[in-house]
């Protein structure tokens, strides 16, 4: 058997845990709203424009307003 060359740019998931960046959205009410992986930053961005100005935000928009920290 030929052994088939790894591609490059496939990622090891080895290499995302235990990661410490994390993403921060620094809301214009003065709270940073922060997230260890995208699907929690946009859970949290969500949960704290609809909890704090009765706002929806969308998976984009949160995404879009989050920095790597
Ligand atoms: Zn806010």
């Amino acid at each position: 058997m030929v052994s088939v060359a790894s591609e490059p740019g496939v990622t090891d998931p080895s290499v995302t845990e235990g990661s410490d960046m994390g993403w921060v959205i620094n809301c214009d009410c003065g709270t940073a709203v922060r997230g260890q992986t995208d699907d929690e930053i946009v859970e949290n961005a969500q949960d704290h424009a609809k909890s704090k100005h009765s706002l929806t935000v969308t998976r984009e928009q949160a995404l879009a307003l989050a920095e790597r920290e």
